[in-house]
């Protein structure tokens, strides 16, 4: 047997910053602080506070394996404090403040937060649950003394206090490139949130297949503005692709508006920005009002919820900026898939390439994927038939912190995504719904995605969402919700009429209502939930 002859080097988050520091110190990071000015600061600096707070981490008590739990948005604390977390080798729990406080109490002390870092705008939300989190033995602000609120806080101390009070001179504790760094809870739609546990290697892993060429394509040129929040699934690996590259960080703060975002857009002039499509909608809706145009940025990464074919067309067409439509999940680090054109598809008509885009896209290296029927039979990648959708690789969950949830893989090590999708011939997936929101009417299924994403090309809409409503006939028939743009008044008959031809008949759904709002989970999700609940023993019209 012979064997490498290479370094063992092992694959630690710290190496990440250590290279950005080294090599593109001088490369910034700008920040919209939750104070309000703009500040900016660059990847030397941040790699020398992220050794100070290391050392603050630990004199407060802070050891190897411990969590550290940080509610704040994306800023330049957040993110030194991330590797300053990770670099004493403790657990970085990142926590998503739209959580319910029940929610927000149990993941806190399941996870056995010892210090929990958060932004001033927070301070009212862990004030409100302080009392029931035994485990957490400091509060630290992240903010400078003169910004420092009165609070309620037990043991609330001031980051830049921290910081100031060290010199750096600090090596980054030594870990097995398999210890645990990052923590990050599902939302848990049903039951309680579950924690998924990112190693320092999966994190490295998935970064270098994130940064990718055909999938975010990070490079020291460009400047990268994550709008998706760092507490939502690792900001989709930017923190670690960004930084990996030398992209310049452009971090938004707490003001995601479209007006906001459009201003770091233009003054930063950001090449590469991501977000959830809600965020994009409002981003588009400025931009509409305000005739603005987005000269500098290439690319935009949209994934968490299915880009509506309007959006993709917005933006290719009267912006000329390119959609990169992604899918994953928390459990994936999140990345699974994106749909980056491949050789050929630059020479289809707008409306092929369209459809090409519409669909959630090709694995990354590392992730493997199938789909499945309900018995475990592989089926074929036709773009038709659509059954589970199961993935597998070494940035991909293999169980549940605490082994909550029980097993989550099969016996190959496959782990079941709970989305059903079609993949085609060249190796595009394509989602039809989460398993629990598809549609039953007939034994046949129908995916709620595809019509939501009709009714909102109709002009007149803002967001749709469509849900299954018992039918005495069909078992489920399709109700879709609308939410009227703004000053717009659109009927059923318009709506249904637009959407005619445009799906099969039997996917027509059965009745149009309109609301005032669309309910979103705390990932920006729509809260199907919320609106099977809302629209319990809703009388179809056909239903009679
Ligand atoms: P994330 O943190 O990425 O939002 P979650 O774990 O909260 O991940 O939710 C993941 C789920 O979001 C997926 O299983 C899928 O149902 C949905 N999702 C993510 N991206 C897309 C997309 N591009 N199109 C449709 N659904 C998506």
């Amino acid at each position: 047997m012979m064997r490498g002859l290479m370094q063992e080097w092992p694959l630690v988050v710290t190496s990440v910053i250590d290279h950005a520091a080294q090599w593109h110190g001088e490369r910034e990071m700008v920040t919209r602080t939750v104070e309000g000015p703009i500040h900016r600061t660059n990847y030397a600096e941040l790699h020398l506070r992220a050794r100070k707070f290391a050392q603050a981490l630990q004199r407060l008590g802070v050891g190897k394996g411990e969590v550290v739990g940080t509610m704040a948005w994306n800023g330049f604390r957040h993110f030194e404090a991330w590797y300053a977390i990770m670099g004493i080798g403790a657990v970085c729990h990142t926590l998503n403040p739209r959580l319910f406080a029940e929610q927000l109490v149990y993941i806190i002390n399941h996870a056995e937060d010892r210090v929990v870092l958060l932004d001033t705008t927070f301070v009212p939300i862990l004030e409100a649950i302080s009392d029931q989190l035994p485990n957490v033995k400091a509060y630290v602000l992240l903010t400078d003394r003169e910004n420092m609120p009165e609070t309620k806080l037990p043991n609330s101390l001031c980051y830049e206090d921290l910081v100031e009070a060290e010199d750096g001179n600090f090596s980054w504790v030594a870990v097995d490139e398999r210890d645990a760094c990052g923590l990050c809870y599902t939302s848990g739609t049903t039951g309680n949130p579950k924690g998924v546990v990112y190693s320092h290697r999966s994190n490295v892993i998935h970064g270098l297949a994130a940064a990718g060429a055909d999938a975010i394509g990070a490079r020291s040129t460009d400047n990268i503005l994550p709008v998706v929040p760092m507490f939502h699934a690792n900001a989709w690996a930017l923190v670690f692709a960004a930084p990996m590259a030398g992209a310049k960080m452009v971090m938004p703060g707490a003001k995601l508006d479209g007006e906001s975002i459009y201003e770091l857009l233009d003054s930063e002039k950001v090449s590469i920005t991501a977000a959830v499509p809600t965020v994009w909608l409002m981003l588009l809706q400025y931009l509409e009002k305000s005739g603005a145009k987005l000269p500098h940025l290439n690319r935009v990464v949209i994934g968490g919820s299915a880009v509506p074919r309007v959006m993709l067309e917005t933006f290719e067409r009267d912006y000329d900026v390119e959609v990169v439509h992604a899918w994953g999940m928390t459990e994936l680090s999140p990345v699974g898939t994106l749909a980056s054109f491949k050789s050929g598809m630059e020479d289809l008509s707008f409306d092929q390439q369209m459809d090409v885009k519409v669909k959630q896209g090709r694995p990354i290296y590392t992730v493997e994927m199938k789909i499945t029927d309900d018995d475990g039979n592989e089926l074929l990648h036709d773009g038709e038939a659509f059954g589970h959708l199961m993935v597998r690789g070494p940035a991909i969950a293999s169980a549940y912190l605490k082994g909550e949830g029980g097993k989550v893989l099969d016996d190959d090590g496959w782990f079941d995504t709970g989305d059903v999708a079609t993949l085609d011939p060249l190796g595009f997936m394509q989602i039809t719904d989460r398993a629990k929101d598809v549609i039953k009417s007939g034994g046949e299924w129908i995916s709620s995605i595809e019509i939501e994403n009709l009714a909102v090309g109709h002009p007149k809409v803002a967001e749709a969402a469509v849900i299954g409503v018992a039918h005495p006939k069909w078992d489920e028939r399709p109700l879709l919700i609308v939410l009227p743009a703004e000053g717009e008044k659109p009927t059923k008959e318009e709506i249904l009429e637009f959407m005619e031809d445009k799906i099969a008949k039997w996917w027509m759904p059965d009745d149009v209502t309109f609301v005032d709002e669309i309910p979103h989970t705390a990932t920006g999700k729509i809260q199907k939930l919320a609106l099977r609940k809302q629209f319990e023993g809703y009388e179809l019209p056909t239903a009679k």
